[in-house]
């Protein structure tokens, strides 16, 4: 691989290192005429089939244009559709194929985005689960007041719109900090 500093053809490895949840691996390298390191990552590679049969690299950019049309007049930023996209990617590597089907991409989207913006979720929904009837839509959103009433239980009314996001950011930094944060500090330019 070439040297990103000289731009020398080549480098070699020094260390490598298993991500906690054995989805990546980082490799320390260095270059042979510059001595200057740098680190890669290695991940398998995610393809999405769509309809039509064609294959291609999954992107977390596409999830982000996708759902940003569901989120037109939202309160959503673009950072909460950057995390939304990385909580996708994740839970569809976890699944351990490295092939997905458009629709099952679709799907995936559903939980985080709930969480994120009904409005916006039932207007995902809509398209990705066919919604063909005002009964489709009458279901979608009876069984999301039914999920209010079970969460007012334990929280005050006036927390619910901001409460579950905010938790949902620091559970996800949360689990990301160990692999993360000792690679960034210990790892590629200490
Ligand atoms: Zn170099």
């Amino acid at each position: 691989m070439h040297c990103p500093f000289c731009r020398h053809g080549d480098s070699r490895v020094v260390d490598s290192r298993t991500s906690d949840d054995g989805t990546s691996i980082r490799r320390r390298r260095q270059c042979p005429e510059c001595q200057r390191r740098f680190t890669t990552i290695e991940t398998a590679s995610l393809s999405v089939v769509k309809r039509s049969g064609i294959t291609e690299p999954f992107s977390r950019e596409k999830i982000v244009n996708g759902v940003r049309k569901a989120c037109q007049g939202r309160p959503v930023g673009e950072d909460d559709l950057a995390l939304l996209a990385q909580r996708v990617e994740e839970t569809l590597r976890a699944t351990g194929s490295a092939e997905l089907d458009a629709h099952e991409i679709g799907l995936s989207i559903l939980g985080p985005l709930r969480e994120l913006d009904e409005v916006a979720y039932l207007r995902f929904a809509s398209v990705y689960q066919a919604f063909e009837s005002l009964e489709d839509f009458e279901a979608a959103i009876t069984a999301l007041r039914a999920e209010h009433e079970a969460e007012q239980g334990a929280e005050h009314e006036a927390e619910q719109g901001a409460e579950p996001e905010r938790e949902h950011v620091a559970q996800h930094a949360g689990s990301e900090a160990p692999s993360a944060g000792s690679a960034a500090t210990g790892g590629p330019f200490a």
